[in-house]
């Protein structure tokens, strides 16, 4: 059995993005692929809603989205490739209090911020919705806010993830990059760099590493192994007593087909954008988003919630009706009258690989083993990014080179010299 240079557990965009610029930085390198599904990207790079916004408190992740989201518009643009990138922004609609909040951020974040404030008259003009709640008992009571004023951020939008796996997957096979589907990786292989022979090596006085895996198919050994499992990873790194910080969190989203004269004029609201439709919009809190799909005549409902949603590792995680019908409805119809009766034509789950110490990505290696992860619901629109910066561990570079020349400290997103600020625009 011939060792590999490397093996990369996980064919989601993550790892995909990793091994292309592993294979790309590395031509010689036998870099291989695998993943228990039986395609790219089908776990929960399937479920994302696939939004992008280039705007966050934290120079981190805005250095993070905005090179990756560059790229994807240089292959959009540039190259021809057919990603579904539609500029469509971000709206956030605001009650008083979070206005306040978002202006300070937005005016200390000093850098070529583009953004349109929008009042609250305005908005109900324009998109025929309720922003405020006068003598509304039930609004009260669910301790809904009236919108003050919405924030447009146009350099934001949406993006068909499963076209960017395909450009991933086919960019690294075309540089003899391998995979192999239909290939669980059981456990991490763990042995002593200096093989002593004794029957159960290595022991606690050895010097040792992760030599490959263990899977359903056989043993892979490699050189480096590197760790692209995304919620799965944790459960690969406990078994041997490593830490990385992702926990597994459940996130829904509902289907509402616009199949009302007032659900197709909402979704096609003019005056925002070039495509013509309402932005990606998210209600002020608790944060219940629409993610439109202008072309398929169709909206997302999500909203990701926290406290007590457990942290549960689930193969197939199902949506949740009531969680629809007595949360998500009950907020979005307040606001939005138009959703009146509607009920979802559809719903899945997946789940968010949430890094708990701060919400940005974990980008580390010991003994011979990167991980990579922890993208804590945005793996999507810093895919490019992520990938570039585990290429760079790879090679041991100090810094990685994203896309548009920018400079970032591997070590940033590593756990031992770890830098990076806590998230303030949170959704
Ligand atoms: C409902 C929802 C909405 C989202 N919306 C957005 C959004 O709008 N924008 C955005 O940027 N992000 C969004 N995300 C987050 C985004 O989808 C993820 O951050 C991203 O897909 C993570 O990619 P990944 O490659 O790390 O994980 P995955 O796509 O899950 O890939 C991990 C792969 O590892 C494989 N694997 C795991 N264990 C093993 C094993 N033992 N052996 C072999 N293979 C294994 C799996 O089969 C899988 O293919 C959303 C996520 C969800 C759930």
């Amino acid at each position: 059995m011939s060792e590999y240079d490397v093996v990369i557990v996980g064919a989601g965009i993550i790892g995909l993005s990793t091994a292309y610029y592993i294979k790309k930085k590395n031509p010689k390198d036998r870099v291989l692929v695998i993943d228990k599904l039986n395609a790219a990207g089908q776990a929960n790079t399937a479920k994302s809603a696939s939004a992008f916004r280039c705007l966050f408190s934290s120079q981190t992740n805005y250095i993070l989205t905005d090179s990756s989201v560059e790229f994807y518009r240089h292959l959009n643009d540039d190259l021809s490739l057919d990603l579904g990138l539609l500029w469509i922004g971000y709206l956030w609609l605001l009650d008083e209090e979070s206005y306040k909040e978002s202006v300070s951020i937005l005016k200390s974040l000093g850098r070529n911020i583009s953004y349109r404030v929008y009042e609250s008259d305005e908005l109900a003009e324009k998109l025929h919705m309720r922003t405020i709640f006068k003598n509304d008992e039930e609004a009260e009571l669910m301790g809904l806010k009236d919108v003050c004023k919405g924030v447009f951020i146009p350099k934001a939008g949406v993006i068909d993830a499963d076209s960017l796996v395909n450009f991933y997957e086919e960019s690294f096979l075309r540089l003899g990059g391998e995979i192999r589907y239909g290939v669980n990786v059981e456990k991490l292989l763990v042995e002593p760099y200096e093989p002593l022979g004794i029957p159960g090596e290595p022991y606690f006085w050895q010097d040792s590493r992760v030599a490959g895996v263990k899977t359903d198919k056989g043993v892979i050994k490699a050189k480096k192994t590197v760790l692209a499992a995304g919620v799965w990873i944790s459960q690969l790194l406990d078994a041997l007593g490593v830490e990385c910080y992702i926990k597994p969190k459940k996130r829904q989203l509902f289907v509402i087909n616009a199949d009302t004269p007032d659900l197709k004029k909402l979704l096609a609201s003019k005056g925002f954008n070039n495509v013509g439709c309402i932005p990606f919009t998210i209600l002020p809190k608790p944060d219940v988003y629409i993610r439109p799909f202008p072309d398929q005549g169709v909206f997302w409902a999500g909203y990701a919630d926290e406290f007590p949603r457990a942290f549960k590792l689930e193969e197939n995680p199902q949506p949740e009706k009531n969680f629809y019908q007595y949360g998500i409805y009950q907020v979005l119809v307040k606001y939005f009258p138009q959703f009146k009766d509607r009920r979802p034509s559809s719903a899945f789950a997946g789940l968010y690989g949430i890094n708990t110490l701060d919400g940005q990505p974990v980008i580390f290696e010991e003994k011979d083993l990167i991980v990579v992860g922890g993208a804590s619901g945005s793996g999507v629109m810093k895919a490019d990014s992520m990938g570039r910066i585990a290429a760079a561990l790879y090679n041991g570079e100090e810094y990685a080179v994203l896309y548009g020349d920018k400079k970032f400290k591997v070590s940033d997103l590593g756990l031992k010299n770890r830098r990076v600020e806590r998230e303030k625009l949170i959704i």
